[in-house]
């Protein structure tokens, strides 16, 4: 029997990796909405995972969870499962099966490029590895994290009579960017959405320090003048936004590369902070894993596909319908 199929089946132990419906077993590589569904009997994730898991579905989202540490290896029937870290998002990882003397990494998603709010991803030495491929083409090269935080806290300083208002992911891209301006040396008060303050509390009692957060609502008119918001991107354009005297909108994003889609949304400030690994992240993970055989996921799998067959390597685009969506959306 094989150990792994082409949608994520581990079909010695029966079990399914980020499977997109309700299944029996589920290995989760983190808590984005399209590789954590609600509806599973039994969730295999790391403590953070579940936590997070727990806070959007609620606490019976699932029947039974088994959390995970990193590096922790556990037994299954004849397959070994260990979860290692991802550096996407917090609790993210990387799981590696070893059956025999076959050894398989499904990265999930992943990034390489440092971030406050999770542990940085390590290349794990394997026979097949699954990768992620969301910027899989030579023109995205995300710039540094810290310059595009400073263009903003220029904007900031140049505008004083005015908010600006950052269009962030509520899970994973809103911690990041508040960590990156607390690194950068912004103390002041950050105000979020509504929908964003659980889950920073959620990265906050998991010690991810963010600093003083406040609500955004229910203040003084003029109160958000000169101040930094952050919303999730579909709430830039609610009522609720307009309240702001004139803000500045910004987004950050790894698709604020392709200056055309930041002008159609309006936005001034794009922000290129991406968690996924931009080409050159991808094209340096692959070959630090010595995987001789590739699979390509999430997006853009052509042209790394093509990349590893030019490095002799075998290659394959796997077409996961449900990861394609946050491929295109904002979380990237
Ligand atoms: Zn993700
Ligand atoms: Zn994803």
């Amino acid at each position: 029997m094989k150990l792994l199929r082409h949608d994520l089946y581990i079909g010695p132990i029966d079990a399914y990796i980020d499977p997109p419906f309700p299944v029996e077993r589920a290995l989760i590589t983190h808590g984005h909405a399209d590789h954590a569904r609600s509806g599973h009997t039994h969730i295999m994730a790391t403590h953070e995972t579940i936590a997070i898991i727990k806070r959007r579905y609620g606490e019976d989202s699932a029947k039974h969870y088994q959390p995970v540490k990193y590096g922790e290896t556990v037994q299954e029937g004849p397959v070994k499962i260990t979860f290692y870290p991802a550096g996407h998002i917090l609790g993210s990882a990387q799981i590696l099966l070893e059956c025999g003397d076959c050894r398989i990494v499904v990265s999930g998603d992943y990034k390489r490029r440092g971030d406050g709010t999770t542990i940085p991803f390590e290349p794990i030495p394997c026979d097949i590895f699954v990768t992620e491929a969301t910027f899989g083409l030579p023109v995205f090269q995300h710039p540094e994290a810290r310059d595009e935080i400073a263009k903003l806290l220029t904007s900031v300083k140049n505008f004083p009579e005015r908010s600006h208002l950052i269009a962030a992911y509520s899970l994973g891209k809103a911690q990041r960017v508040i960590k990156l301006l607390r690194l950068a040396g912004y103390d002041d008060p950050i105000y979020l959405h509504g929908s964003m303050i659980g889950m920073c509390e959620l990265y906050q009692n998991h010690g991810v320090a963010l600093g003083d957060l406040r609500k955004a609502t229910g203040l003084p008119k003029g109160a958000l003048k000169g101040q930094i918001v952050m919303a999730p991107p579909s709430a830039t354009k609610e009522v609720w936004a307009r309240r702001m005297d004139n803000p500045v909108i910004c987004a950050a994003s790894g698709w604020m590369t392709i200056k055309q889609r930041a002008r159609q949304s309006g936005v001034e400030v794009p922000l290129v902070i991406s968690d996924h690994a931009d080409w050159n992240e991808l094209i340096t993970t692959i070959p630090e894993t010595g995987a001789g055989e590739v699979w390509v996921t999430h997006g853009r799998e052509d042209a790394l596909v093509h990349w590893c067959e030019t490095q002799g390597l075998k290659a394959a685009p796997l077409h996961m319908q449900q990861w394609e969506e946050e491929a295109q959306g904002d979380q990237a």
